[in-house]
């Protein structure tokens, strides 16, 4: 269910940084962002950009293979997914995906829908696309929650 809609140029790095910083900043309570986009399209530069503004100072590294880093930012918990590699969504239910989603945690997935079905509901959908060298962003908002968000990230 999408209630409202935005799209942004994103002209380098810089800019996709700067959007993740934007939204961690909005983030008011607890969400789910998914990130949509082919391989390289900024998934995970625009989720170092949300962590870094958070307070996290080192690397920021692409879960491919642990499927989800943990970061613990207070008064955040922050789980970043990274989905690719996942052979079935029934993984998920191995890896007690509920107790991830709680009421101080931003989450972060990249690829999911590698995990549809089992995945809860996000409040914010993110698409990413290339746009010759540069690289667009669509943001769907999904819940009275995402739509704040939404609204906060635009002003
Ligand atoms: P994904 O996680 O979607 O596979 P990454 O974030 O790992 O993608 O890689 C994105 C690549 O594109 C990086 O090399 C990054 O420097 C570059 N990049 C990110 N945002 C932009 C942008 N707005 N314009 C041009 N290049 C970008
Ligand atoms: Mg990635």
């Amino acid at each position: 269910m999408t209630i409202k809609t935005w799209t942004r140029l994103l002209a380098d790095e810089g800019e996709t940084l700067a959007l993740g910083e934007k939204l961690a900043q909005g983030c008011g309570g607890p969400a789910v962002i998914f990130l949509h986009g082919d391989l390289g399209a900024g998934k995970t530069t625009l989720s170092r950009g949300f962590i870094r503004a958070l307070g996290h100072a080192g690397k920021v590294k692409s879960p491919t293979y642990t499927l989800v880093e943990p970061y613990q930012l207070p008064p955040w918990q922050v789980y970043h997914f990274d989905l690719y590699r996942l052979a079935d969504p029934e993984e998920l239910e191995y890896m007690g995906i509920r107790d991830y989603f709680t009421d101080d945690s931003l989450c972060l997935v990249e690829w999911p829908e590698r995990g549809f079905g089992i995945l809860p509901p996000p409040d914010l959908e993110i698409t990413l696309s290339y746009q010759g060298m540069q690289r667009r962003a669509l943001l769907e908002a999904c819940s009275p929650a995402g739509v704040a968000l939404l609204e906060k990230v635009k002003a």
